[in-house]
């Protein structure tokens, strides 16, 4: 039997090392396929350290990242971070423990052990494949957080920098920033060609900030990255910030004007939804849309 379109569910959410692609000397990216709930995943080595950025969804695509990252790696020690907690970025972390030092922000460590468990079950209600893929998925916590707002970490010759901003796309999202190469992983504060992941699921989470988003996409455009490597989608360069930056602001001051015009959220999502979806034919995943406007109606 073949599958047309009608009954072919959404490919499996599967990390396919076939993809590991050399982006600059000694930075590597597993990429993403455009297969929705697959995270794009760095590897950067440094002489004495490899750093692993993400790990994908569940812990048969955690040990995928791991042994690629093992086979590049060899002697050398592996570190893992994780851009922010949602499921399809970190829930692979467990095939990591005790093979690598896991290390990220104390904030995304307090907000996975607030949310992690619901998210899990919340995935799991995404179809057969997300729920095979989070089988046995154990949440693990870091073995080292910093504090504040920025760490730094020397892989041996190549210094790696990690910096939140706090509140924005998650409480505690994470860039990973190689000054030297000027190579940005930003996690899903930017995607390319995507409809931006606007996780608003109130009352069960409302930690979202779409404001200060903008403002860390400002700073991300700042760095001047020459390489830019987004959550979900190609890699770019800096066009993929500003994308990201121009749709937000443009839709936040459209529904503002609905809202002044005494529309709710409902009558916006209907009315709006369908414009932007047409604005972007050649992006992805328009179900975005709509959290989006309705986060939007609900602070304006
Ligand atoms: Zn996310």
């Amino acid at each position: 039997m073949t599958d047309t379109p009608e009954t072919q569910g959404p490919p499996p959410p599967t990390v396919d090392p076939a993809g590991l692609t050399e982006i600059a000397s000694g930075v590597w990216v597993i990429d993403d396929r455009r297969v929705p709930l697959v995270p794009n995943i760095g590897i950067v080595a440094g002489e004495d350290a490899v750093l692993v950025v993400d790990t994908g969804m569940g812990p048969a695509n955690g040990a995928t990242v791991l042994e690629a990252a093992r086979k590049l790696a060899g002697e050398r020690r592996l570190i893992l971070t994780l851009t922010h907690f949602h499921p399809e970025h970190g829930y692979g972390a467990q095939a990591f423990k005790g093979e690598a030092e896991i290390f990220y922000n104390a904030a995304q460590r307090d907000e996975l052990a607030e949310k992690g468990e619901a998210y899990l079950g919340m995935f799991k209600t995404f179809g057969p494949s997300v729920a095979e893929a989070l089988e046995g998925t154990d949440l693990v916590m870091p073995d080292k957080v910093y504090d504040g707002s920025s760490a730094e970490i020397d892989l041996g010759g190549r210094t790696v920098v990690f910096r939140t901003w706090g509140l924005a796309h998650t409480k505690a999202d994470q860039i990973v920033w190689l000054p030297q190469e000027r190579i940005l992983f930003t996690g899903d504060l930017a995607e390319e060609r995507i409809f931006p992941i606007f996780p608003w699921f109130p009352p069960d989470d409302a930690d979202l900030d779409a404001a200060r988003w903008v403002e860390v996409l400002s700073d991300l455009e700042v760095l001047d990255p020459a390489i830019v490597v987004p959550g979900h989608g190609d890699i770019g360069g800096p066009e993929i910030l500003k994308a990201v930056r121009t749709y937000m602001i443009d839709l936040a001051a459209r529904v503002a004007n609905e809202r002044k015009a005494g529309k709710d959220a409902d009558a916006i999502v209907a009315e709006l939804g369908p414009v932007i979806r047409a604005e972007h034919p050649d992006w992805d995943a328009p179900e975005w849309i709509d959290f989006a406007i309705r986060y939007y109606s609900t602070i304006s």
